[in-house]
Formats: structure tokens, sequence, C-alpha cells
């Protein structure tokens, strides 16, 4: 029995009317277990002018009463942490343990939007000339939109939202076809917590659906997450309709081992940052550059614990390491590693192929290395998505940081070593948004910002972290003089005003 998903207007639960919809599979087991509807412009209209509707009142509310919906709203997702993350892994695939981490990661920028009465602050500057105060406000944006992708398919909404609703947004969330309902539950919490109807929508689809919000003159900004292709495409199609935007896109995340590194630490990280979620991370390490003369040692360390790697339904507390998110994307993954061999790489492990008993139509692949990978090799030009580690290798720490910046991507690269002076140069010279020294997946808390350089994000702002305060609002300065009735200073001044 498969069941019809609704999205979530207004408010409630509202039936596609598109006739439009798409499967959502089990990656673990093959099956087909929802069907999603797939909204036409007039849904998406719909969802946007429920939105408008709830700005009314939300963008002018307290901030105590947005606080007050925000906290209750974090109490709710931390008593449904367990249950948010089954829904993810029966869409997603991924382990229940890698599902609860990314709930947690996602109630980080919770905590921040709670702290939203420090943060909505302003600024005032008295007595700027005789009688005359200067403030500095920030005012919410409208309705904005969130277009989503199906690795965190919790977790990047909540890099989203949070912010949005406590700047005095209303919020239409698009989230991934392929794992849309963790999405909906997480619009049943905001109203168990107290948000108003409307203020937070969510209409499920595919480009139909993300395009019509791209041009909707009453969306005033948007966040996206997901393909570079896409991202470019969001971005350039946003910014010529007059929105705010920000689009974060794919990555190809360097590790950089130094001679004198801890090589054990290097292949733990390496093992985890690789093939952890099955390598479907934006930040999932996929280039180890081993510097120096320790390749063959590391790579042998990395294969000692690669093969050891459990794979199996991400319900089973024994597994690991679950299925890929379709049976195409797999066959894609393992034709990267098919290929890799012509195209000059050392096949190390190949993980294609595998299979999990009781489980035969699951989206298995198993983990892949590769080993003295050429630059001009596919699975390292591409975002391959998927559990396959490329290792290359560079004579000094100059070439290896030329290897890693020569990248289209620039979104998270780390280094390891115990050579503080090293990893100082690093931190400046290597052209990546987010940085780790000694730490795969670097990751920023929900109080810091995340985004990359270059194609990993297209916009001025990263997501979360101070960033998405002044994203989600607008800034407003106000010069007010209150004269003296004594004042003798008056009467009419062609100059240009200035503070004397
Ligand atoms: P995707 O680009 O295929 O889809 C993302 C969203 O865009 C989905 O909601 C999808 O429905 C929509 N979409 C897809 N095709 C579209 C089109 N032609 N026009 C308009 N909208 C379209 O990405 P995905 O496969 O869901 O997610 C994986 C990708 O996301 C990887 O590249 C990964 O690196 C990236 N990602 C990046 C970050 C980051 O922070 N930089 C984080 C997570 C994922």
């Amino acid at each position: 029995m498969t069941h019809t998903l609704a999205h979530w207007i207004g408010g409630k639960h509202v039936a596609g009317a598109s006739g439009r919809q798409g499967p959502v599979t089990d990656p673990a087991t093959g099956e087909v277990t929802t069907q999603v509807p797939f909204a036409d412009a007039g849904e998406v209209d719909t969802a946007v002018a429920a939105a408008r509707e709830a700005f009314t009142e939300w963008g002018g509310s307290s901030l105590a009463r947005r606080s007050a919906v925000l906290f209750a709203f974090r109490g709710l997702l931390d008593r449904h942490r367990d249950e948010l993350a089954r829904l993810i892994t029966a869409e997603h695939g991924k382990v229940h343990s890698d599902a609860l981490g990314e709930v947690a990661r996602g109630l980080e920028v919770v905590d921040l939007a709670c702290a939203l009465t420090l943060q909505l602050k302003g600024e005032l500057s008295t007595q700027v000339a005789t009688r005359v105060d200067v403030s500095a406000i920030r005012q919410p944006l409208g309705v904005v939109a969130g277009i989503t992708p199906f690795n965190f398919p919790a977790m990047v909404p909540m890099w989203m939202f949070p912010p949005a609703l406590a700047s005095g947004n209303t919020f239409v969330l698009k989230p991934s076809e392929k794992d849309p309902s963790a999405a909906v539950r997480v619009a049943e919490l905001l109203a168990e917590a107290g948000l108003p109807d409307g203020v937070f929508n969510v209409v499920h689809g595919d480009r139909v659906a993300v395009d019509r919000l791209l041009e909707h003159p009453d969306v005033a900004a948007v966040s996206f997450v997901g393909s570079t292709p896409i991202a470019r495409h969001i971005h350039t199609t946003a910014a010529a309709h007059g929105k705010r935007v920000q689009a974060l896109g794919g990555a190809k995340n360097h590790m950089l081992v130094l001679p004198d590194a801890d090589l054990d630490a290097a292949a733990d990280a390496a093992v985890s940052a690789a093939y952890g979620s099955a390598g479907e991370r934006c930040m999932a390490v996929s280039a180890v550059v081993a510097v120096g003369g320790i390749g063959d040692d590391l790579v042998a360390r990395i294969a000692e614990r690669a093969r050891k790697v459990r794979i199996g339904p991400g319900t089973d507390p024994a597994s690991e390491m679950g299925p890929l998110i379709t049976a195409a994307h797999r066959d894609k993954v393992a034709s990267y590693v098919h290929g890799a061999a012509a195209q000059g790489c050392e096949v190390v492990l190949d993980g294609t192929g595998h299979t999990v008993a009781g489980h035969e139509n699951g989206h298995w692949i198993g983990v892949s290395l590769l080993d003295r990978v050429p630059v001009t090799a596919d699975a390292y030009r591409d975002e391959v998505f998927g559990p396959v580690l490329c290792v290359l290798r560079a004579e000094t720490y100059e070439e290896g940081v030329a290897l890693v910046n020569a990248s289209p991507y620039g979104n998270g690269a780390a280094i390891f070593t115990r050579d503080g002076g090293a990893a100082r140069r690093f931190q400046l010279e290597v052209q990546a948004g987010m940085v780790g020294v000694n730490v795969p997946i670097p990751v920023p808390v929900g109080y810091h910002s995340f985004g990359g350089w270059k194609d990993s994000l297209f916009g001025d702002h990263h997501v979360y972290g101070n960033d998405a305060w002044h994203f989600y609002t607008r800034g407003k300065v106000i010069t007010t003089r209150w004269p003296d009735p004594a004042d003798t200073d008056g009467g009419v001044n062609l100059g240009f005003p200035h503070h004397g």
C-alpha cells in the first residue's frame, strides 16, 4: 500500500491537484512507499498567497511571541528526534545514528533562532547633531522561499526557516521530491508549537514548482541548496526577477595529509568522512592528497579500515553505511568506478555489485578506493556523491595546495598535520569557505555560518550564523529630531544636511 503525501498550505494538509506526482522509494528495499504530488504554478501561487496573508500579522508580531513559538518548537523537535530520524532513514536510507545526527545539527540552528531577541536589537547613536538621534533597525523581507536537496531532508530546511521565521518572514519550502515526508512532519510540529497558519508552508514538486517560486512577484528571497548546475540556474533566475538569493552548490572536498600527520588518525578520518552517509554529503571528503612519501602507507591504512565498513539497512543498528538514494544514482556512481582503470586510476577497492542478503532490490553499493588518480579522471573531476574515495599524490605542501585550489569547487578543505605553522598557512591559502585542521568535515556550529566558495556557492551570504540575520532582514536607518521650543536655529536652509 503506498501512501499519498499532501502539501502543507495555510496550516493544513492540502491534497495535490495538478494530476502530476512522483514515487518515493525506500532505498533499502527498492519499494515505492509513497506518492508525492508535484505542484503546478497555481498550487505554488496558493502557498505564496497564504504566506503573504500570514505576513501581515507575523511580520509585525512581538519578539516575545516569536521567541515563545520557537522555544516550543525546539522542545517538540527534541522530543521527536527519533521519529524524525526514522522518517529520514525510511526515505533517504542513511543509518539511524546518522539521521539522529542530522536532526541534532538542525536543532542547533533552532537554538540560534531562539536567540532572536539578542540578534534583532538594532543600533542607536544619540546626539549625532544637536537633538538628532540615529537608529538602525532590521525588518523582515516578507515571503521567502527555500528549495532543498535530498541528502539532508530535515537539516537543510532547518538551516533556513528558523532564522527566517525568527526575523518575522513567512516561508514556502519546496523540499526534495525524493524524501519529502520529514518536511511535512516538521510543518506539523511548527503548528503544534503555536506558529500561526500560513507562516510556514510546504509545496512538493519538481522544476515546475521551483521555477514558479523563482519568478513569483511576492517572493522576496530564495535560499537554495543542491547541485551546482541547479544552484547556478536558481541564482541567475531569481536575481533576474529581482530577488535576494543564496544558492549553495556541489562540492569536491579535499583532505591534505602532510608527512608528519598521525596516519592512523588521518586514515580513520578519511574513511569516516568519505563513506559516512554513503558519500552523499556535500561535506564528504572525496579526495585525499597524500604529501611526500606517505602515499602507500596511508592508502594501506585507509583500505584496511574501508574493507570493514558494515553495509546494510539504515534501520539495522549494526549498519554503518546504508544504500544510495535511487537505483539510477547507484548505477551512475558505479560507472565512475568501472571507468577508473581506463582513465589511469589504480582501483584498490571496487565496491560495485555489492548486495545485502534479504534486501536484494535495495540501492546498494560497497565502498571504492581509487589510488594515484589523475586530475583528468572523471571520478576526480565530477562530484560523484557516492562512497568513492580518490587518493592523489603530491611531492610538497605547495603542490598539494595548488592541486586543491585548482578545483572549481570550494566548499570544505581539511589539513592533517602536527605542524602548526603549516596548518596556519593552509587556513590562509586554501580557497574554500570551511576549513578543518585535523577535522575532516568542518561543518560550522549553528552560531557560525556555513558556505563555500567558487562553484559551491552563488550569492553573498552563507547560511545560518550571523549571515542568516542579514540575509533574512533588510536595514532601515531612522534619523530623528525633536526640536526644543527654545530652538532658535529654525528657518529655511537649502544646503545639504550635515551634522555640525
Ligand atoms: P539537486 O540539485 O538535484 O536538487 C536540489 C533541489 O532542486 C530539489 O528540491 C530539486 O527538486 C530541485 N531541482 C532539481 N532539478 C531542478 C531544475 N532543473 N530546476 C529547478 N529545480 C530543480 O540536488 P540533490 O541531488 O537533491 O542533492 C545533492 C546535491 O546537493 C549535491 O550536489 C550536494 O553537494 C548538494 N548539496 C550541497 C550542500 C551545500 O551546503 N553546499 C548541502 C547539501 C547538498
